[in-house]
């Protein structure tokens, strides 16, 4: 099946959020944290890459992916330069990143565009009901917290939510966390091992998170994690 642009919005230094349809779907039905697989010709050769789907699930046919540029790779500065309108061949949802069920109490580990799968799950699944949930959300550079005012919004809305935030390279005015997600995960867990992990982004983050788990008395059931790389 084909996904057309609608239109893609530089969300911060390198990244955009893109917004597709799959014009011949009534419906685009997925569970959140799945992603799509886009394919297209570069250079006469067809490359595919996968990505997660940012959005929660709705009554269409549209849906919505975050994406950052990587200098010199093959597919993403394609994607970057479609114009709305243009269409790229799409395989349907697919994945096993997805929320356990029943839904307990979570961390939800997140670095750069790895916040996609995220945005999706907790805007599809919060309410006043759900269990407690952390988003803890690594990047560099404040500009680069992707969807900032949205996780923001949904921690006031919900007293189980809470974003933080931390930046690896903090500018001077920044008074949030600061460091890599690693030092912050003592204090997202409390001490408790009860919890269900979800780690996305790239794989040296991944791995390095679930060493530090293991070492906490984690199973490796208990984590669920979708590397990019
Ligand atoms: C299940 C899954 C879901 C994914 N979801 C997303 C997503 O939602 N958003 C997204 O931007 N990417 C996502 N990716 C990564 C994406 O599939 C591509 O790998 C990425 O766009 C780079 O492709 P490329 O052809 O431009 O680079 P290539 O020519 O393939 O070069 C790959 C290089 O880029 C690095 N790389 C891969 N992904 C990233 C990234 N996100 N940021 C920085 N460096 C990266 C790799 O380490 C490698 O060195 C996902 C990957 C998987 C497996």
């Amino acid at each position: 099946m084909r996904a057309r642009l609608i239109e893609a919005v530089e969300i911060a230094p390198g990244v955009r959020h893109f917004v597709f349809e799959a014009p011949e779907l009534p419906r685009l039905s997925f569970t959140p944290g799945q992603f799509v697989s886009l394919s297209g010709a570069v250079d006469g050769k067809t490359i595919t890459r996968a990505y997660s789907i940012a959005s929660p699930p709705s009554a269409g046919n549209r849906f919505e992916l975050c994406l950052n540029r990587v200098d010199l790779g093959t597919f993403s500065p394609h994607l970057f330069d479609l114009a709305p309108g243009a269409t790229v061949e799409m395989g349907a949802p697919l994945g096993t990143f997805t929320l356990r069920e029943p839904l307990r109490d979570s961390l939800l580990v997140a670095t750069g565009t790895g916040i996609a799968p995220f945005r999706s799950m907790l805007m599809t699944r919060l309410n006043l009901d759900s269990p407690a949930i952390t988003l803890l959300f690594g990047v560099r550079h404040e500009s680069h917290l992707l969807y900032r005012e949205e996780f923001e919004a949904l921690s006031r809305q919900y007293p189980q939510f809470r974003f933080w935030p931390t930046l690896s390279q903090p500018g001077p005015g920044w008074k949030g966390r600061a460091g890599r997600v690693q030092a912050h995960l003592p204090e997202a867990l409390g001490g408790r091992t009860d919890i269900d992990i979800y780690l996305c982004g790239l794989q040296a983050m991944v791995d390095e998170v679930r060493q530090v788990l293991k070492g906490m008395g984690f199973d490796r059931k208990q984590i669920r994690y979708e590397k990019y790389d």
